[in-house]
């Protein structure tokens, strides 16, 4: 799940939708087993913001029941400047029914006390109240909540229903308001050889951004003899991708020690569907994103030279061999490539022509860097 922006807000990924799932269902089964055997209860949902909350319970509550929706409405009485309030679409008679009202979220309470009192005089057998959300923080009434799905603190939240000045109720999960992101974090992508870590070194200078190379952090825990760095070797060494998990988890081990950077420029992560999907994760959870993906095009027999020319000085092991060099550009092709198609989805594919000096390289991607 990414960061996401309606109108001038920011959200990050707070209650997924497996979570809400898991949520409902347990909310069902409380309410399901207060009923007496017979009973036929009205779930009576309140729009807007419960229209999704209301179809997924019906649909788990699994006995007769009926359904109802309600819209509270406030309208300037005639007779005095007093504000009436007054539920819109309740036509069924209420006498001794069981009511269960569904709520998406309780925060003051001011709703839920609005409808106590319209319902007081409806001469109910009974009257429930579930919410799939509670603010314990900000309640202020008396009024008994009998089903509370999920406490939550008390920060502005939308998606599942919930809305930001009309956007967002369509979004499957819950998302939580957040500061506007403040780090600069670009990809910088291309096949081996194409001249991602020499640009990245200039251009970390450049932008005061960390720069983080998950093959030199490999190649640093393998002279250390480290058990990652013993793990990754014998992949390394084949031209192979190290594990995603492994990767993955370095990855934010490199980034949690620069928290509290400008920005990051991503050199030869990520490398596969799986770690782009960590990375959009990991950031969102601290209310960051990535800015964009910069590619370094370059055709690929340049770059089998290239990279033999580098083996002569490098020292890397997988420099030296064309073969394994060649194992490099089908784990570039079958793995990697794809992640173009990813951020150009998103619109955040960026592709550079990377022959040339390294200064007039250095000269085109900064134009893109400034725009980001
Ligand atoms: P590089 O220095 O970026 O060319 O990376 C050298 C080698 O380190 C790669 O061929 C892989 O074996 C390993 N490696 C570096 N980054 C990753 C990654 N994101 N995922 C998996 N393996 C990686």
């Amino acid at each position: 799940m990414s960061l996401i922006q309606l109108h001038d807000l920011y959200f990050k990924p707070y209650i997924s939708s497996n979570e809400i799932d898991r949520i409902i269902e347990s909310l069902v089964e409380e309410v399901y087993n207060d009923l007496p055997k017979n009973e036929v209860p009205l779930f009576v949902g309140i729009l807007n913001g419960s229209f999704l909350f209301a179809a997924d319970f019906i649909r788990k509550f699994n006995r007769n029941c009926e359904v109802s929706f309600v819209k509270l409405a406030s309208y300037q009485g005639t007779e005095s400047t007093q504000i009436v309030d007054q539920l819109i679409g309740i036509n069924e008679d209420l006498t001794d029914r069981t009511v269960i009202i569904l709520e998406d979220i309780i925060d003051t309470g001011n709703t839920l006390q609005k409808i106590y009192e319209i319902f007081k005089n409806k001469h109910v057998k009974e009257l429930k109240i579930a919410t799939l959300f509670f603010k314990p923080e900000v309640y202020k009434k008396e009024l008994p909540i009998n089903y509370i799905g999920k406490s939550i603190e008390d920060k502005f939240i939308v998606g599942y229903g919930l809305d930001y000045n009309g956007h967002g109720r369509n979004l499957p999960s819950v998302y939580q308001l957040t500061s506007k992101p403040n780090m600069k974090n670009i990809v910088l992508f291309g096949p081996p050889g194409a001249g991602k870590g020499t640009q990245a070194e200039i251009l970390k200078d450049k932008y005061n951004l960390i720069h983080i190379s998950t093959g030199v952090v490999f190649r640093e825990h393998i002279k250390n003899e480290t058990e990652l760095g013993v793990l990754a070797k014998s992949y390394i060494d084949a031209g192979d991708l190290v594990p995603d998990e492994v990767t993955i988890n370095m990855l934010k081990e490199e980034v949690n020690k620069n928290s509290n950077a400008n920005g990051f420029i991503f050199d030869g992560f990520p490398r596969t569907q799986s770690q782009a999907v960590a990375l959009e994760d990991f950031l969102a959870e601290k209310g960051e994103q990535v800015n964009g993906m910069v590619a370094l095009e370059v055709p690929e027999n340049l770059l089998v030279e290239r990279l033999l020319e580098r083996g002569k000085t490098s020292g890397r092991s997988d420099d030296t061999d064309e073969s394994k060099i060649r194992n490099r550009f089908n784990e570039y092709n079958t793995k990697t490539a794809v992640l173009k198609d990813f951020y150009e989805e998103k619109n955040k594919y960026y592709g550079v022509n990377g022959v040339g000096s390294i200064e007039e390289i250095t000269a085109r991607i900064s134009k893109i860097f400034d725009t980001l």
